[in-house]
């Protein structure tokens, strides 16, 4: 089931459903209750914005999967 993304215009939130193509439009309540929300563009086709990659020679707070310590 796609994900779609909402922005409450009363709070400001953000947040996403789980919903039927169909229902993408229908109107979807905040996690506040509001009911005054908007439907984001889905950013699931999204490019450019390349993650770059942190410089070397750190060893402080990183993931441990990428230098073979969990094997
Ligand atoms: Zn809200």
């Amino acid at each position: 089931m796609p994900r779609y993304e909402y922005r409450c215009r009363t709070c400001g939130d953000t947040f996403e459903l789980s919903r039927p193509m169909a229902e993408s439009s229908a109107p979807a309540n905040c996690p506040a209750g509001h009911d005054d929300t908007v439907k984001l563009l889905s950013t699931v086709a999204v490019g450019g914005t390349a993650s770059t990659p942190r410089p070397s020679g750190g060893g402080g707070g990183g993931g441990c999967c990428g230098g073979g310590c969990c094997g």
